[in-house]
């Protein structure tokens, strides 16, 4: 998976023979970097990249060994979490090797890992605080920029209220950042703040939580070893998680476990699969229908796990009947021959494990799709066990992380909500007046509805504001880690980006807010440290906590991002009350006081645990874990899991192990053992919703129950076992009427785990969530939709407000774009590249591989077309975007489908944009973004945006 460089010179042919016909001869990395302009800066850095290739530590380290001190972080691109040995000298990172000892990636690395070092020592960085005045960069001092930025923002706020500022925040935050953003964000006075987990996993956390209580991947990538099949839909884990794939692949070899591979394009990972489905864009609920309709014909449901742990799954039956091979095949295109055979090797080889990305979530429908999922899992009795699960694999390195914190509209941190209830929760955490904290908001009813997703920012600004339902419009945006180039509909962005009062952009690369507008005056460039150059928590896709030592202090003048964020607190005068229990040192908050204060706060979701001290006793004996398991055997940390997966329920003194695998009765809850959570009441229509005869190991409770109180612990006569302080602290909060997540001293849970018993009840799953707007998941065609027989049967929603905002469905639903614009596009990611791509693009190591934007395009469509490969072509969408990039000609897509990465930025619409970035700050490749073709379409129930399934047309340039 790593890609092989030698001596600076590329293996493959691809950069020369890119290059070569132009200029008449093969070249070097060198020669390249100086015929295409770059400078010598760039050369130096290229120069310098023999350094970070994956090697042995001792391999790096010469005679003066002695000198160089190794640091232990993880890496900042993808959330499986693979660890990096940094080779420090001098205060200089001189060299990195993969962390063998870590028992998630046991030293391996893809090409991003593997050349982390150049991220954080990049030349393209943003190296001191700019703005733009009269077209150009202009260096400030950094007070210099928190007084005019924090002026510029203070007077909207005056003005037009605090939600006339959008705190866009980021996935590329560890979790303390993370937390102090949404606590942030709180103490200015607006939920008009979110972060990437909107537009990539959002629909499987609304859709996985209401099914069995929380929102997160149930296992782990190493508990893959242990299944025996593996179903991948919408993933392709061998370029958007390489590491991932090693674990797969042993269970392939280990258990003789068949991979299905779903995506409509053939990928890398369809590669390794022993069945490959390719099925239509956007038909994913129809194929799992059309799966589970085999299931049920066969009778190879587990009936008895049904019984027990499962709600509603009758009106599954019901519609799952509609579902015939026929239908299921004019929909999806997949004949049911075939995917009777898939559904024969799940029930055949059990338990199975499901795993999908954003092919699945991103959909006008994607918390169906990700529904249904789930379903298919609990037809087949295959959650809560070892080898089965739902194997959700995140994106960003801590996107798991600054969504447990909420970095969201909706919510605050731990999933509390944004009722009266949760404010007053946090409030206390915090060590402020609740009326203290109403009194940053407009209005409490502000206070209390969600906020602008980030997927729709752009309406905030653009939509009039007798439309929507706050106050004013956006006129203030702060892009504090994201990159707005892996959002859609951007040429509508570049109008809303022009139409704001300030932009600000806080990164350590400018990313393509930077270039996008036409704006000459009123954008901020402000430099912020990599995860390198700070420390603290991340957490993986797993759950799983790991703790990152600084590598380097922050290079050029970047500062990192919460001494920032203390900077802009101290600006606008509301620091002392927000980091009232927090230390500052000079301007930089104490990161160990962030950890603790989240953990005095998080009992929803078990973040209570890992204190930092815990989290960094497992990074120091990591080698104790067992690569399966990831149970320490023996040692420091004896019977824990590897980074105490949450729910690590309790105080860090109650030792809790974490756990590993969710909902698995077959331990105690003292061990990581659980059922599903009872989160939707006790029953529905006069059907019970708790568990029937299933419980964890040890309960004294034989059956199921719901969430624990304190009347509950009372009730049970188990009240007795509480300290006289904790006594004293649930009295504090409300008496009889705290629960297990309000009570400060973790007394509640410590009890109910005492008794065997889950603080949060023990319920069944539900198959049907009746608060959804589809309480069955139903196939829906997507907005832009190819087939209008399809539309007919299977209609969009009907408009609706939802997050503040109007959003169409049936109105752009209803016109047919098919005739126009034939061709489905999809969308997805490269191995090279990770996000928008602005880091990975300057890193010369990853830029030398890939470095043309590029669609692929069927044979088929392209003769039709008059295409030939590497032709440039337009690529046009219905809603007047356009992109002009170079055809790779590819059965890898079916004929009239066509795939373009989104990871490029920089130009736009043919029109090369480079010269709009600061000097010395331009990435090394740049491209068309795919999403400049990206259109309208939002998720039903989370504003997901619609990037998997749109129309186009495409002709030669
Ligand atoms: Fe591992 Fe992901 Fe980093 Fe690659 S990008 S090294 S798979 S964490």
């Amino acid at each position: 998976m790593l890609t092989k460089v030698n001596s600076g010179v590329a293996n493959g042919p691809r950069l020369s023979k890119a290059l070569s016909g132009v200029i008449g001869e093969a070249i070097n990395r060198r020669t390249f970097f100086k015929r295409t302009g770059l400078t010598a800066a760039g050369i130096a850095a290229a120069s310098t990249v023999s350094l970070v290739r994956t090697k042995k530590a001792q391999a790096a380290v010469s005679a003066d060994a002695g000198d160089v001190k190794k640091v232990t972080s993880v890496c900042t691109h993808c959330s499986v979490g693979c660890g990096v040995i940094a080779e420090v000298k001098n205060g200089v990172w001189v060299g990195q090797e993969a962390d063998f000892d870590s028992p998630i990636n046991l030293g391996g690395h893809c090409a991003k890992g593997a050349s982390v070092r150049e991220h954080a020592i990049g030349e393209r960085r943003v190296k001191y605080p700019m703005k733009l005045e009269g077209g150009k960069w202009k260096r400030m001092s950094w007070e210099d920029a928190i007084n005019e930025v924090g002026d510029r923002l203070g007077k909207i706020r005056e003005s037009l209220g605090p939600d006339s500022v959008y705190w866009l925040g980021s996935a590329k935050h560890n979790n303390e950042q993370a937390y102090l953003f949404r606590k942030f964000a709180a103490f200015w006075g607006t939920n008009n703040v979110d972060h990437q987990a909107r537009i990539c996993h959002s629909t499987t956390v609304a859709g996985v939580a209401n099914t069995w209580g929380y929102g997160a991947m149930t296992n782990s990538f190493n508990d893959i070893h242990n299944s025996k099949a593996m179903f991948l839909i919408g993933s392709n884990p061998a370029e958007a998680h390489p590491v991932a794939v090693q674990h797969i692949l042993k269970a392939k070899e280990k258990n003789n476990a068949p991979l299905i591979v779903c995506d409509p394009r053939f990928t890398r990972t369809a590669a390794h699969a022993d069945e490959y489905v390719r099925f239509r864009s956007g038909s994913d609920v129809a194929l799992i229908w059309g799966i589970i309709w085999h299931i049920f014909k066969n009778k190879w449901e587990d009936t008895k796990f049904i019984q027990q742990r499962v709600y509603g799954i009758e009106d599954i039956r019901t519609e799952v009947a509609k579902w015939t091979p026929e239908e299921t095949e004019r929909v999806t295109g997949v004949p049911g021959k075939q995917l009777e055979r898939v559904a024969r090797l799940m029930a055949k080889n059990r338990p199975g494990t499901v795993v999908w990305c954003m092919g699945g979530t991103q959909h006008t429908n994607g918390n169906n799709n990700t529904r249904a999922y789930c379903i298919l899992q609990l037809v087949l009795g295959n959650m809560g066990v070892s080898g089965g699960g739902t194997n959700i694999f995140r994106g960003h390195d801590n996107v798991q992380g600054a969504t447990d914190m909420c970095v969201l509209s909706h919510s605050l941190p731990g999933y509390y909500g944004l009722k009266t209830g949760s404010w007053k929760h946090w409030s206390r955490v915090w060590g402020v007046d609740y009326d203290y904290m109403l009194s940053r908001f407009k209005t409490k009813k502000l206070m209390e509805s969600k906020g602008i997703p980030v997927s729709r920012w752009i309406d905030g600004v653009l939509i009039p504001k007798d439309k929507i339902d706050q106050p004013e419009n956006v006129k203030g945006m702060v892009f504090w880690g994201h990159a707005p180039n892996s959002q859609t509909r951007l040429p509508e962005m570049k109008k809303a980006m022009e139409q704001l009062d300030t932009m600000v952009i806080i990164d350590p690369y400018p990313t393509v807010s930077a270039v996008l507008s036409d704006r000459t005056d009123g954008v901020y460039l402000l430099p912020a440290a990599t995860q390198f150059e700070t420390y603290g928590s991340v957490t993986a896709s797993n759950r799983s906590l790991q703790w990152r030592d600084k590598i380097v202090e922050p290079l050029f003048e970047s500062k990192p991002d919460h001494e920032i964020m203390y900077l802009f607190a101290k600006k606008f005068g509301f620091d002392a009350e927000m980091f009232k229990q927090i230390k500052v040192n000079g301007t930089e908050p104490f990161i160990e006081d962030i950890t603790r204060e989240f953990n005095g706060g998080m009992w929803t979701i078990g973040y209570t645990g890992q204190s930092p001290e815990r989290i960094r006793k497992h990074m120091k004996y990591r080698h104790t874990f067992d690569k399966t398991t990831l149970k320490a055997n023996g040692g420091p940390c004896d019977g824990e899991t590897f980074g105490l997966p949450w729910p690590c329920w309790g105080t860090p003194e109650m030792g809790h192990p974490g756990t590993h695998i969710l909902y698995d009765p077959s331990k105690p809850v003292a061990e990581g053992g659980l059922n599903f959570r009872a989160r939707f009441g006790v029953e529905h229509e006069g059907n019970n919703l708790l568990a029937e005869g299933s419980y964890p190991v040890n309960s004294e409770i034989k059956d199921g129950y719901p969430e624990f109180t304190m009347a509950m612990l009372k009730k049970l006569g188990w009240d007795k076992d509480l300290t006289a302080e904790e006594r004293a602290a649930i009295e504090k909060v409300a008496g009889d009427k705290t629960n297990w997540k309000t009570d400060l001293s973790g007394g509640i849970q410590r009890v109910a785990i005492k008794h065997g018993c889950s603080p949060f009840g023990n319920a069944k799953a539900r198959a049907k969530v009746w608060t959804f707007p589809d309480p069955v998941p139903l196939h829906r065609e997507p907005l832009y939709a190819p087939d209008r027989s399809l539309v007919k049967d299977y209609p969009t929603y009907k408009d609706k407000q939802a997050y503040r905002l109007p959003t169409m469905y049936e109105s752009i639903q209803k016109n047919d774009f098919s005739k126009e614009f034939p061709i489905i596009l999809t969308s997805g990611r490269l191995v090279e590249y990770e996000g928008g791509g602005e880091e990975t693009r300057s890193n010369p190591w990853l830029a030398e591989l890939q470095q043309d934007m590029f669609a692929e395009i069927n044979p088929f469509d392209a003769n039709n077309a008059n295409i030939r490969a590497d032709d440039m072509i337009w690529v046009h969408s219905p809603e007047g975007g356009k992109v002009k990039v170079k055809a790779l000609i590819t059965e890898r897509v079916g004929r009239g489908v066509v795939f373009m990465p989104f990871h490029f930025g920089g130009v736009f619409q043919g029109k090369d944009l480079r010269s709009k970035y600061p000097e010395h700050a331009d990435p090394y490749v740049i491209g068309e973004s795919s999403n400049t073709c990206g259109t309208y379409g939002y998720d039903s129930v989370t504003q997901m945006q619609e990037t998997k399934v749109t129309l186009c047309r495409i002709e030669r340039a």
